[in-house]
């Protein structure tokens, strides 16, 4: 018999398997996806939010626990477990040995720019390098790796894990049968339900206007993260936390593709312009914040506009100021050109932006403070980098919400214990995306997806190694060391 089975193929099923295969025990790792679309969403990452007292290497200055808490704490509005969220912070500041250990580089931002240089730790070659080193690690070390393996149902006795079932399927034109795999202990890591589009439309339901909107969703990861286990386990009496519509949504290209568009897709000019509905009207404050403090509430705030779309619009001025994004934009040298090009109602586009560049108060402009060019009497208002669109060419970027991952996950504590009726299981464990909810019930900070996956994946695998009887590394206890 395995002594353990590790669920899923991404950050944390990975960091998981490790973990539970250093400690001795033998393991066998179940990914849903085939080979070459292995990784989960983590292919797509490109951070690590880190703690540090000091300069680190790749990081500079310094990023203590309190500062990184007090971060945490204002994105969630105080929706976080404390000690979880603490246990994975510190986890934060020591574990990047253990990942270089497993082939894992480093690098700073490219960009440079000193907000994230302090406080995130940049994968060389991206998730995909990071996820391709922990299946080379995994693979010399032993771990049975088994692509196309989609587990369906979980079997338990009471609250003990027994076996993993995975369904007939066909994987390369050949049919292979029904399993059932046993194992000493589990660790449950198969990401959220983000592509689950049933779910997604019975979670966010219909609006007044009879649209169902996350119809209107787009994927920004995996296809295979459908949620399946995570109902399963619900329905086995599993407890759960969060709410289902909670979730890290951007507003990226309208012509992203359904699914793995990944970071490419993002389009960040919407702080250098405006953005409109499809009824040519603005409704939220483009300059409220800094763009990365920002844009993540961009795919609700689409969400919750007619039809689900919407429309980033720059002059001639914003170009080379940010990023450019992967399609190019539409553009014309008149506003009634691109109102024509777009479809939106001209009369209306028209008089949107002449009323925002008649409300533009001239200062000076500054893109890296939060500068004095303001809209006045103007609804919304735009706080900062409020300038007159005045410079032809125009250009149009479309925008629809894009899903990153959802928060709706299993209950746990610092053991990523499977939770019964407020009980943890002895041999059932959980990591990454399926339990993040715990620490995030709302909100997000840049890199704390792969932070609470590497920690708690870490933690799964040592626990679950120790339940199958392997003394789980010293390395991996960050549990023990919990103090609040
Ligand atoms: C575009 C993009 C960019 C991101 N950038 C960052 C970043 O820079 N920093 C950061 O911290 N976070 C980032 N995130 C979030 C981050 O990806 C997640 O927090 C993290 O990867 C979660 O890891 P995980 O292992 O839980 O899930 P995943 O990596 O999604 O892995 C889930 C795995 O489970 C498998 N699976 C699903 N269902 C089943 C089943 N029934 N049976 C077997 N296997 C199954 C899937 O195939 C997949 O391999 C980003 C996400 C996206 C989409």
């Amino acid at each position: 018999m395995i002594d353990v089975l590790v669920i899923g193929g991404g950050n944390a099923a990975l960091c998981a398997a490790l973990m539970a295969r250093e400690a001795g025990a033998s393991v066998m790792l179940l990914e849903g996806a085939p080979k070459a679309w292995r990784g989960g969403n983590s292919q797509h990452t490109r951070n690590l939010r880190c703690m540090h007292d000091a300069p680190q290497d790749v990081l500079v200055d310094a990023y203590p626990e309190e500062e990184y808490w007090q971060d945490l704490l204002k994105v969630t509005g105080g929706l976080t477990n404390e000690k979880l969220a603490r246990i994975a912070i510190r986890a934060s500041s020591h574990c990047r040995d253990w990942m270089r250990a497993h082939g894992v580089h480093f690098q700073p931002p490219l960009s440079g720019a000193l907000h994230v240089a302090r406080t995130n730790a940049f994968f060389m070659g991206g998730g995909k390098a990071l996820v391709n080193a922990y299946y080379r690690s995994a693979e010399r070390l032993g771990v049975q790796i088994r692509y196309n393996a989609q587990v369906h149902d979980i079997e338990l006795e009471h609250d003990r894990f027994v076996a993993a079932h995975l369904a007939e399927r066909e994987v390369d034109g050949q049919r292979l049968p029904a399993e059932r795999i046993v194992a000493k202990a589990c660790v449950l890591a198969a990401g959220g339900f983000e592509s689950n589009r049933e779910w997604l439309r019975q979670a966010w339901g219909q609006n007044e206007r009879g649209e169902w909107p996350s119809d209107n969703f787009l994927i920004r990861g995996t296809r295979f993260n459908t949620g399946v286990l995570l109902k399963r386990m619900g329905e086995l009496g599993a407890d759960i936390i969060g709410d289902p519509t909670q979730a890290h949504m951007v507003a990226i290209d309208a012509r992203a593709p359904l699914y793995d568009g990944g970071i490419c897709t993002r389009i960040d000019c919407v702080s250098l312009g405006v953005v409109v509905n499809r009824d040519g009207e603005r409704f939220y404050d483009e300059g409220e914040d800094f763009w990365p403090k920002r844009y993540a509430i961009w795919g609700r705030l689409v969400a919750g506009q007619p039809g689900q779309q919407a429309y980033s619009i720059i002059d001639q001025q914003a170009i080379g100021r940010f990023m450019p994004p992967v399609f190019p934009g539409t553009s014309a040298n008149t506003l009634a050109d691109l109102a024509g090009k777009l479809g939106l109602p001209q009369t209306q586009f028209i008089q949107t932006i002449e009323d925002f560049n008649r409300a533009c108060q001239v200062g000076t402009f500054d893109h890296t403070a939060l500068d004095d060019c303001h809209t006045q009497g103007l609804t919304p208002a735009k706080s900062h980098w409020a300038r007159p669109l005045v410079k032809p060419p125009f250009y149009a970027y479309p925008l629809k919400p894009g899903v990153t991952f959802t928060y709706l996950g299993l209950a746990t504590d610092e053991t990523a214990a499977v939770h019964f009726a407020g009980k943890p299981s002895r041999n059932l464990f959980v990591a990454g995306e399926m339990m993040a909810g715990n620490v995030l019930g709302k909100g997000y900070t840049a890199g704390i997806g792969m932070a609470i996956g590497t920690a708690f994946g870490r933690i799964a695998g040592a626990q679950a190694a120790s339940s199958a009887g392997f003394a789980a590394s010293t390395q991996s206890m960050e549990a023990r060391h919990a103090t609040v």
